[in-house]
């Protein structure tokens, strides 16, 4: 069997690979060691949102419906049945995406036996070019005992939820975990070596520490982790009791099997490659999780598999890797875009002084804006039960050069609270009227 392009991995990263090069008419393989849909749809932004959606409900919507008259409760059923269904829906969605737009899907291991060649359940398919698509896993950290815990991608795939649970990590992925858990009735412990959250701002921070507080999160940083007996987690602050211990201290790329074979660089963070996502080798692209860069995120693998196959393609496209938003899926979500070293002024706006917070009951958070001494929009930040979406127009601005002044004149939805970045815009030049003027700094 040969085809034009393999796409080893079917992944977020894989699968718009693949189906764009099918799609174009190219004999196109895609090859899947466990399940089509990778991290994203099986162990990592689905079931994790899902859980966080749930955990939302399930803490707000009493006061929520409270703010508005409404007396309403909530009992908890088989949520975890519809989060799997979920999965299995979206992972058979990747497969049937490729083979709608003319690509073969094969499940198993590839392994490469050269530039020209890879193997999947002993058969051998040559290929002109490969796309190496192998994402990235897990990685316990060195503490005896850590056999006991349990990986961040089996903590959102779990089927009960523990009595207590004690996160290792004060990243993202922990925080959002731990946040969820709590909500849901564990009694949560989350321990971090240094601070938690450590790269987002002191303002964001403390909105969620705060949200974490009324979550009853104990939280233990700089903290050293001793080792792990059965359930608990011994540590030089004390020791802690988890039914569940969990781990999302970081990951590291999937390498696969023979890719020695292909003279690619590569480093502990993964393949290196250039703009279009070559690597040194001629035939050889890589993508997503997989390959050396900051960003490891599902959006950033989908646009780097638009390019690498575009670039298959004779086209050459590249990714505004700054203009690529972050999101930490806490309440409030975080979502971050741009590099703060470039800003020369820096304003924020509170949410609640959007119409819309005060008629839903929305009840922290803010956008906040940094400009460059240009006034080119060069910053985002967003604190807001929705800031998955607001931090898009951010990002858009920052990938589109804006200069503060074209958001100023732009008219966004009245009531909605992406006001809250126009109002932030305008607060540049005295022009946020909605806001009290004691309302300067609050969140
Ligand atoms: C708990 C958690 C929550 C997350 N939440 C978010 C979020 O909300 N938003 C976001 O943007 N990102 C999130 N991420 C990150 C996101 O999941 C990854 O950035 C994304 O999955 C990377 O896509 P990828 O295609 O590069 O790799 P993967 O999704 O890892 O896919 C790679 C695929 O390759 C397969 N594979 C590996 N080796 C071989 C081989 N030799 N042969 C065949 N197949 C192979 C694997 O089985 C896998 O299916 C989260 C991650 C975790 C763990």
């Amino acid at each position: 069997m040969h085809y034009d392009v393999v796409v080893l991995g079917g992944g977020s990263a894989g699968y718009v690979a693949g189906s764009i090069l099918a799609r174009n008419n190219l004999k196109v393989a895609v090859i899947e060691k466990k399940a089509f849909g990778g991290v994203c749809v099986n162990s990592g932004c689905v079931p994790s949102i899902f859980l966080s959606d749930i955990s939302f409900l399930f803490s707000r919507l009493e006061e929520l419906g409270n703010y508005k008259g409404l007396n309403i409760s909530i009992s908890k059923d088989n949520f975890f049945k519809k989060r799997d269904e979920i999965i299995n829906y979206l992972s058979d969605a990747g497969r049937k995406l490729i083979e709608d737009a003319g690509g073969d899907t094969f499940i198993g291991e590839g392994k490469i036996n050269g530039d020209k060649e890879i193997e999947v359940n002993g058969e051998k398919i040559g290929f002109e070019k490969l796309i190496i698509a192998t994402g990235s896993s897990s990685v316990p950290p060195q503490i005896d005992g850590i056999d006991y815990a349990i990986s961040e991608d089996e903590a959102v795939n779990l089927h009960e939820i523990p009595s207590s649970m004690v996160v290792i990590g004060g990243g993202y992925a922990g925080t959002e975990i731990a946040q969820i858990f709590a909500r849901l009735g564990s009694n949560v412990t989350l321990i971090t070596r240094g601070k938690i959250l450590k790269e987002i701002t002191e303002d964001a921070r403390n909105i969620l520490l705060d949200s974490f507080d009324w979550d009853n999160i104990q939280i233990y940083e700089n903290t050293e982790i001793k080792h792990i007996k059965d359930e608990k987690v011994i540590t030089n602050k004390g020791e802690f009791k988890g039914e569940i211990i969990v781990y999302a201290t970081g990951r590291k790329p999937n390498f696969p099997y023979g890719l020695e074979l292909l003279g690619v660089k590569s480093f502990s963070n993964g393949i290196e490659v250039n703009n279009n996502m070559e690597t040194d080798n001629p035939r050889v692209h890589a993508i997503g999780d997989v390959i050396d860069k900051e960003k490891k995120v599902a959006h950033a693998a989908m646009s780097e598999g638009m390019i690498a196959a575009l670039d298959i393609l004779g086209i050459k496209e590249t990714i505004d890797y700054n203009s690529i938003p972050q999101v930490i899926y806490t309440d409030p979500q975080i979502g971050i875009v741009g590099n703060i070293s470039d800003v020369s002024k820096i304003n924020k706006f509170p949410i609640t002084a959007t119409t819309r917070a005060t008629i839903s009951g929305f009840r922290e958070g803010y956008a906040k804006i940094g400009i460059d001494n240009s006034g080119k929009i060069v910053y985002g930040e967003i604190v807001s039960n929705i800031a998955e979406e607001l931090i898009n127009i951010l990002s858009l601005a920052i990938r589109e050069k804006m200069n503060i002044k074209d958001l100023i004149f732009s008219s966004f939805i009245h009531p909605s609270l992406s006001e809250a970045i126009i109002n932030c815009a305008r607060s540049f030049y005295n022009l946020d009227v909605d806001r009290f003027k004691g309302m300067k700094n609050e969140s």
